[in-house]
């Protein structure tokens, strides 16, 4: 009730409100009788979610916000839940529908969605950044206590920091990508949207693990195996070895790279970021500086992979699978050309003739190629700070949420993306934390890149810092 009473802020697709309404009350009826018989609940018994519309779900149809997936007969309907999807079922979460987000999740401003933007809940006027637009909107709106999201270059945290919420995406593999629809397969990832870095930390807990249905999917963790409930238990010894309660991030190294507080971060995101940093220090931390020296080239080499990828994972909607099915086409090249023109957004089209342009002979070699060898050096530039600290700091995004509409220029919203893109290109997990206000009062985020697997340090300092 409370999320149709806010429907002006767009956050949940109005897909199937009566199997929202009918799946919603039959799980809570099944966690109201587990708890009656005095059954074992799981961690998140009862509690309600609600997903990205980019993970597939039996209960819900899904379309990626995309009129691709709308045929003739509806919007998709998969025959499996999504692992994460499941995997949170499991524990007990209670779905409530399906959230908005940029068509694909090719976005950060959640204006790419085929069904209209989502509205930040601190100024309607405004962003609520994207791709997982919808997930921040309902868990700031307090629609829900958290959803899912996706984060291929920024997706969870840049939302979560507009819209002043904590964000998480974990290490690239910790959790499962089947039944999520493919962005680029290379860099996408599950993550979490919540209040706070405890509730990430329960969910994150819960969708993490191997999965032999995904081919990228780690079997270890580190030195553990990946399963459900490691990150809880390591989250637990980390608390537990905290003893001074004044000082619990003491012996924690946060390096501060140089090339996130350069030229072109808005002096209030600056402040706000500066406050949040000086309260690590409080609590016990120690701050460093250290250089991330390729953190610009992020973005070009992002701007081609990331299109690489999505035009040949794209290349599966031709109309005659499923989805939209163009009409009166006199031959089957004419089908592939007038489904996908006519289902395609602008900005899916022009990801798809960016990708198929890199990835064209005579150009492969010195554009992807030459993507793929810079992808390797950032990547080591993170190793190289990680031996002078424990977790990075940064900003999230050089600027609080822009005003809707005001986003016509491709190239000027992929370099809002600089400090997210590379934790991203890297495969390494990274937080958004909110850390006051910024111009307009609105919220800023703080951003935390942990080294692989190291999801329950960066949980542990957010939730001190919380
Ligand atoms: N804003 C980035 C893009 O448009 C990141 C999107 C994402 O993480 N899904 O590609």
């Amino acid at each position: 009730a409370r999320a149709r009473a806010h429907a002006d802020l767009n956050a949940f697709l109005p897909l199937d409100e009566a199997a929202e309404t009918e799946a919603f009350h039959a799980a809570a009826r099944a966690s109201d009788a587990r708890r009656a018989a005095g059954q074992a609940l799981g961690p998140l018994d009862g509690v309600p979610l609600a997903h990205k519309d980019v993970f597939v779900t039996t209960d819900f149809p899904t379309t990626a916000a995309s009129r691709m997936l709308v045929g003739a007969q509806g919007p998709y309907r998969s025959p499996f839940d999504a692992t994460v999807v499941a995997q949170l079922k499991a524990a007990g979460a209670v779905s409530l529908g399906k959230l908005n987000c940029d068509e694909f999740a090719m976005g950060g401003a959640n204006e790419h969605s085929a069904f209209g933007a989502a509205k930040n809940p601190w100024d309607a006027t405004r962003i609520p950044g994207g791709s997982s637009g919808g997930s921040a909107v309902a868990v700031a709106a307090r629609l829900l206590p958290a959803a899912t999201g996706t984060d291929t270059g920024g997706s969870v945290r840049q939302p979560a920091a507009l819209c002043g919420v904590t964000g998480l995406k974990p290490t690239y593999g910790r959790c499962s990508r089947h039944g999520m629809i493919a962005f680029a397969s290379s860099l996408d990832q599950a993550g979490v949207l919540a209040r706070s870095a405890a509730d990430c930390a329960l969910l994150i807990d819960a969708m993490a693990g191997f999965d032999p249905l995904d081919a990228t999917s780690a079997e270890f963790a580190g030195a553990e195996p990946n399963r459900p409930g490691l990150i809880g238990a390591q989250l637990a010894a980390r608390r537990a070895a905290a003893t001074d309660p004044a000082r619990p991030l003491a012996g924690l190294r946060i390096g501060l790279p140089r090339e996130f507080f350069g030229e072109g971060l808005a002096d209030t995101v600056r402040a706000a970021v500066q406050q949040g940093l000086e309260q690590l220090r409080a609590l016990g931390a120690t701050l460093v500086d250290v250089s991330l020296p390729r953190t610009e080239l992020a973005i070009p080499v992002y701007y081609i992979i990331a299109p690489a990828e999505a035009s040949s994972n794209l290349s599966r909607y031709d109309g005659v699978r499923y989805g939209h099915r163009a009409e009166g086409a006199k031959d089957l090249l004419e089908l592939y050309r007038k489904s996908r023109s006519e289902g395609f957004g602008a900005e899916v089209k022009r990801r798809i003739m960016i990708g198929t342009y890199v990835l064209s002979h005579g150009y492969y070699d010195a554009y992807y190629l030459q993507a793929q060898k810079l992808r390797r050096m950032i990547a080591d530039d993170f190793q190289a700070a990680f031996q002078a600290c424990d977790l990075i700091a940064g900003p999230v995004t050089p600027t609080v949420a822009r005003p809707l509409g005001a986003g016509s220029d491709p190239v000027a919203e992929y370099l809002a993306d600089i400090f997210t893109l590379p934790a991203s290109l890297a495969g390494l997990p990274g937080m958004s934390v909110p850390t006051g206000f910024g111009e307009g009062g609105l919220p800023v985020g703080l951003q935390l890149i942990g080294n692989v697997w190291q999801e329950a340090t960066l949980l542990h300092a957010a939730e001190a810092f919380q």
